[in-house]
C-alpha cells in the first residue's frame, strides 16, 4: 500500500477494468452476520469495501449474512446499520439479506440434486467427521452418496416439509472425498434447524450453509469482487465450484485480505459477547469495547477510525496492529479539531481574599489555540475557584511548577495568584487555600517581573457546574489476551474504569449536546456521553489521555 492508498485489491480491480473484464461497474458488498455488534475489524472491512466502491465509482451493498437464525437478532441488524451510517458510508439500494434468496438457493439445491451433484446424507456428526479424513488422509465416501436423484429429491423435499429431526439428515454437495482441500470433501449445503428466523419467520426448517449461500448471493446481486478475510482462502475452490455448477446469473470472484488484529484487545464477536453476557462490561456499546458502538461512545470519531483503517492498509498476510496506532489516530484528530475547555477532576477550593465576594468577571478564552473558526468561550472568574488537589503543595522543589504555599502560579486564561494560607480540618486535611490575586496580570506578566513557572487549570466554584467524568483504560492488561488458547477473561484489566463524581466544569460545557468532543486542558480528550449526558447531569467520558501513559 502506498501513500495514495493504493493496495493490492485496487491493483486487481484496475487490471480488471483495463482488461475489459468488468462489464458494468464495480460492485462490492459488506456481509455481516447479525450475531453481534461490529468491531474494529469490521470497520476495516467496511472502509475497504465501501472505499473501493467510492474510489472506482461503483456500488457497495449491505447484505446480512443471516443463515444461522439461532444466533441472530433484529437488535444486531439495527445496530450494524447505525454503525455503518455513523462511519459515513451509504450502501447502495435496499438493505439486503441472504435470506431474501432462500427460495432461489432451494432451487439451486434441487438443481444440484437433479444433476447428480448433491445427496441427502444420514451420517451422524461424529460419523461424518470420521468419514471426512484428515489433512494427510483422504476421506471415504458416505454410504448414502449413491442415492438416485429421485430418492434425493424426495428426501430433500421431506426435509423441507419438516418430516425429520434436526441433525438426522443434511444435504451435501457431491464433489470429491479425496480432494486435498477438505472443503471439497462433499461439504454440507443444507441442514435442518427447526428455528424461527428473524426475516423469514417459520417458513423454513432447513437452512443453507454459509458456503452454499455466500457466492450465490454474490452472483444474484451482481457483486463483481467479493472480498473476505484470509480464513476463507481455502473455501475459494468451493465458492468457484458452486458458481460453475449452478445456473447463476453472474460470475463473481472472491479475493482475500488479512483480517485486522489489534493488541490489548479481542476482535471476535463470540468473545465480545462473552464480555457482555458475563457483565464484565456494561453492554456492547460500553466505551471500553472495541466495537464501533463502544468506540463511538468512548469518543472516537468516524474520521479517526477511517484514518486508522487507511493507515493500517490492506495486506495479504496476518499481523497485529499496535493499539497505540488507534490511539494516535484519535488523539491526532481531537488535537486538531476538539475545542478546549477546563475541568477539575479532584477539586481543591481556593479563596481569593482580595477579590470582591459578589463580583463576576467574564474572561474570554480561545476555543482552540490555532482554530479561529472555533471561536471564543466565556469563563466566569470569581472569588472562589477550584483547582486540582494535585496542583497544590505546601512545600515542593523547583520541579513542581504548580501552586506552592508562598509562591505564585498563573490560572489558565486568567490571573496570577499567590498562595498565602492553608486551611485544614481537625484531621489535618487541607480544605481550602487562601490566595491573593494580582489584578494587573490578565494577559500580562506581573509588574515585579517575577513570572510564575506554572499555569494550571481552574473552574469557578460558584459558577462552574458539577459533572461526572468516567475515565477508561484498556480493557485487557495483556498484549495478546486470547493468544495461545488461554482464557482471555483472566487478562481483563480490573482498573479499566474509574469514575470521578465530583468534577467541576466550565458552565458552558453543561449545555454541550451529547457526543461533543473536547480537550480538557492538561487532562485529556473527553466526550459528553451519548446516552447519559444532559444539561442537568453532565457526564463525560475520557476518550484518551493527552499522551501515552503506558510504559513500553
Ligand atoms: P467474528 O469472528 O468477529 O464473528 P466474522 O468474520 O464471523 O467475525 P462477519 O459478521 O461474518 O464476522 O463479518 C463481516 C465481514 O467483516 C466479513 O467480510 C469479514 O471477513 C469481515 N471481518 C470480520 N472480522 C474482521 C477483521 N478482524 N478484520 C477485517 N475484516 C473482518
Ligand atoms: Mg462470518
Ligand atoms: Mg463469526
Amino acid at each position: 500500500q502506498d501513500a495514495a492508498g493504493n493496495n493490492f485489491l485496487r491493483s486487481i480491480i484496475r487490471k480488471d477494468i483495463e482488461a475489459g473484464r468488468l462489464e458494468g461497474e464495480l460492485v462490492t458488498r459488506f456481509p455481516p452476520e447479525p450475531n453481534g455488534f461490529l468491531h474494529i475489524g469490521h470497520a476495516k472491512s467496511i472502509c475497504l469495501n465501501f472505499g473501493l466502491a467510492e474510489h472506482f465509482g461503483g456500488k457497495c451493498h449491505l447484505r446480512f449474512d443471516d443463515t444461522n437464525p439461532a444466533k441472530e437478532e433484529q437488535s444486531y441488524i439495527d445496530a450494524i446499520q447505525e454503525d455503518i451510517t455513523w462511519l459515513g458510508f451509504n450502501w447502495s439500494g435496499p438493505v439486503r439479506y441472504a435470506s431474501d434468496y432462500f427460495d432461489t438457493l432451494y432451487e439451486y439445491a434441487l438443481h444440484l440434486i437433479r444433476e447428480g451433484k448433491a445427496y441427502v446424507c444420514e451420517l451422524s456428526a461424529d460419523e461424518a467427521r470420521e468419514y471426512r479424513g484428515t489433512l494427510t488422509e483422504p476421506g471415504r465416501n458416505s454410504p448414502y452418496r449413491d442415492r438416485s436423484s429421485e430418492e434425493n429429491l424426495a428426501l430433500f423435499e421431506a426435509m423441507r416439509a419438516g418430516e425429520f429431526d434436526e441433525g438426522s439428515k443434511v444435504l451435501r454437495a457431491k464433489i470429491d472425498m479425496s480432494a486435498p482441500n477438505i472443503n471439497l470433501r462433499d461439504p454440507i449445503i443444507y441442514r435442518i434447524r427447526k428455528q424461527h428466523h428473524h426475516q423469514t419467520g417459520d417458513k423454513w426448517c432447513i437452512y443453507p450453509t454459509y458456503d452454499f449461500t455466500h457466492g450465490q448471493s454474490d452472483a444474484i446481486e451482481g457483486i463483481t469482487h467479493s472480498i473476505c478475510t484470509l480464513e476463507f482462502e481455502d473455501h475459494r475452490p468451493l465458492y468457484e465450484w458452486f458458481i460453475e455448477n449452478l445456473p447463476v446469473p453472474a460470475q463473481p470472484r472472491q479475493y482475500e485480505f488479512a483480517r485486522l488484529n489489534v493488541n490489548y484487545t479481542v476482535t471476535s464477536k463470540r468473545k465480545l459477547k462473552a464480555l457482555v453476557d458475563e457483565q464484565v462490561v456494561a453492554g456492547w456499546d460500553d466505551p471500553r469495547m472495541p466495537t464501533i458502538a463502544g468506540m463511538r461512545r468512548r469518543g472516537f470519531t468516524p474520521r479517526s477510525l477511517r484514518h486508522f483503517c487507511e493507515m493500517v492498509g490492506v495486506a495479504r498476510s496476518e499481523g497485529v496492529v499496535d493499539v497505540a496506532m488507534l490511539e494516535h489516530a484519535i488523539r491526532d484528530d481531537l488535537d486538531k479539531n476538539a475545542p478546549r475547555a477546563m475541568c477539575v477532576m479532584a477539586p481543591l477550593k481556593l479563596v481569593i481574599t482580595n477579590y470582591p465576594e459578589d463580583k463576576v468577571e467574564w474572561l474570554s478564552a480561545p476555543g482552540h489555540p490555532n482554530r479561529d473558526d472555533l471561536g471564543t468561550r466565556s469563563l466566569p472568574f470569581t472569588r472562589e475557584v477550584f483547582i486540582e488537589q494535585d496542583d497544590f503543595r505546601e512545600e515542593a522543589n523547583k520541579k513542581f511548577k504548580r501552586l506552592v504555599l508562598g509562591k505564585k502560579v498563573r490560572l489558565r486564561n486568567a490571573y496570577v495568584l499567590l498562595a498565602e494560607e492553608v486551611i485544614k480540618d481537625a484531621e489535618g486535611n487541607i480544605v481550602e487555600v487562601h490566595c491573593s490575586y494580582d489584578a494587573d496580570t490578565l494577559g500580562e506578566d506581573p509588574a515585579d517581573g517575577v513570572k510564575p513557572k506554572g499555569v494550571i487549570h481552574w473552574v469557578s466554584a460558584s459558577h462552574g457546574r458539577r459533572a461526572v467524568v468516567r475515565c477508561y483504560d484498556r480493557l485487557f492488561n495483556h498484549e495478546s489476551p486470547d493468544r495461545g488458547g488461554e482464557d482471555f477473561m483472566q487478562h481483563v484489566n480490573p482498573d479499566s474504569l474509574q469514575v470521578f463524581n465530583d468534577c467541576w466544569i466550565e458552565p458552558g460545557l453543561a449545555d454541550a449536546p451529547a457526543e461533543s468532543h473536547f480537550q480538557f486542558e492538561r487532562t485529556g480528550y473527553f466526550v459528553s456521553d451519548r446516552i447519559d449526558h444532559s444539561t442537568e447531569n453532565p457526564v463525560f467520558n475520557r476518550t484518551i489521555a493527552l499522551r501515552d501513559s503506558w510504559a513500553k
